[in-house]
């Protein structure tokens, strides 16, 4: 049985990629980089082994949002796309928000939870409400 392919991009469409492997994780990240980086309270993430990634459309821009860290996004529309520690360097993860099905991959932890707001619930308190 063959899955439907995994694919996703920013909001104005410009970026288009596909993932060729199932996630590995998939994490809710409360980090004070991720909330910068997207504006959001936090940002639920996907990784994927570095090779699955592919990018059909678009070129993302990226930045290092701390010495080891790229993180790449949509210069058009800004969506952020994806984060890679140089400590993981076999890994990439993609926002959870920019898969075409997100509903596919819930998170399953609650990663950076020292950093949480206090108005945040976690994840885990989501689902077993
Ligand atoms: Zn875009
Ligand atoms: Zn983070």
């Amino acid at each position: 049985m063959k899955d439907k392919e995994l694919s996703g991009g920013c909001s104005c469409g410009k970026i288009r990629y596909n993932l060729k492997a199932e996630p590995v994780s998939a994490a809710m990240c409360h980090c004070t980089d991720c909330r910068k980086a997207a504006g959001a309270q936090s940002v639920a993430w996907i990784t994927v082994p570095l090779e699955s990634y592919t990018i059909v459309t678009g070129d993302p821009k990226q930045y290092h949002s701390s010495p080891k860290v790229t993180r790449t996004f949509c210069s058009d529309c800004g969506t952020p796309l994806t984060y890679r520690h140089e400590d993981r360097g076999r890994d990439i993860d993609i926002t959870t928000g920019s898969l075409d099905d997100p509903e596919r991959y819930p998170p399953t932890k609650d990663i950076f939870d020292r950093d949480r707001l206090s108005w945040v619930k976690t994840t885990t308190d989501i689902v077993k409400q």
